[in-house]
């Protein structure tokens, strides 16, 4: 079996409207190589008026920012001319590479009473070679994503991104990443794997899992696995939701800074002189 390395409870933030559980990064967990930031927003209400409050238009470079939304709807608009829009089971994979501008936030969807929302916004890291990349962007709707049932049925994967058990995700990647959306019932019990001698993480949204026999994790909490290829198990204590990703470390220097994921201190100067200079194009 995969053994687990650590398990991180989250730490409150927010951003723009939204109320975060932060699990990634944390004091004891600075990298989960290659994923640099998981935020879990919600499952909170969106009152009609206040889904005017969007993240206004903010930059990014160096790494893929992936949203999943598991209820409620989000809107997008970026400086490639792209406005989009995504819902529950649904999921936004936007490639930054050199430079992307964009906003985004809740949206009623035409609801006059309001909405429930809750996504992730996972930051995979690029390597050095395609961080400044030209910038892409793929919005993932639900006919495009395929299911898959584990643990007799009580396990519904829908996979984003990778190969599990032969049902293969529509999400390009530019790195060997998988990545599935999961619901699960009270006893769904089953082994599942990536099968990749890579990091792989397992996030709870909601309910609580028994993994490996021996260890339980709830609502809020990340499980960081060992990089080695092998499977888990695990059996639902009470119905709920959650995150399965792997990613192939990169093995390379990170600075970090806002909006920006470089190999360096100096990368992240001349990120901030190319926005402040205007080279990360414009929001119409
Ligand atoms: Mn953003």
């Amino acid at each position: 079996m995969r053994n687990i390395r650590i398990i991180t409870n989250g730490i409150p933030t927010s951003v723009g409207p939204l109320i975060i559980n932060q699990p990634l990064p944390v004091g004891e967990l600075r990298y989960a190589d290659p994923f640099v930031l998981l935020h879990h927003a919600g499952p909170q209400r969106i009152e009609p008026g206040s889904e005017v409050h969007k993240v206004e238009s903010h930059p990014h470079r160096g790494f893929e920012p992936v949203s999943f939304v598991f209820s409620g709807t989000v809107i997008h608009r970026d400086s490639l001319g792209n406005v989009g829009k995504i819902s529950g089971g649904e999921v936004q994979w936007i490639t930054s590479g050199k430079g992307i501008l964009h906003e985004e936030g809740p949206s009623l969807d035409g609801s006059s009473t309001g909405v429930d929302l809750e996504l992730i916004q996972l930051w995979i890291n690029l390597p050095s070679e395609k961080k400044m990349m030209e910038p892409a962007y793929q919005e993932l709707h639900k006919t495009a994503i395929p299911d898959l049932l584990l643990c007799n049925g009580k396990l519904r994967l829908a996979v984003v991104a990778g190969d599990m058990k032969g049902i293969v995700g529509p999400a390009v990647t530019q790195t060997p990443i998988s990545a599935a959306m999961g619901w699960f019932e009270e006893g769904a019990n089953g082994m599942i794997d990536f099968i990749h001698d890579d990091c792989m993480l397992l996030y709870v949204l909601a309910g609580t899992l028994e993994i490996n026999d021996e260890h339980v994790a709830s609502a809020h909490q990340l499980v960081v696995f060992d990089n080695k290829a092998d499977e888990v198990s695990i059996r639902a204590r009470e119905a709920g939701r959650l995150l399965l990703l792997s990613g192939q470390p990169l093995n390379e220097p990170i600075a970090t800074y806002g909006p920006f994921v470089m190999n360096s201190e100096e990368e992240i100067r001349e990120a901030f002189r190319d926005y402040a200079g205007g080279k990360f194009g414009t929001l119409e």
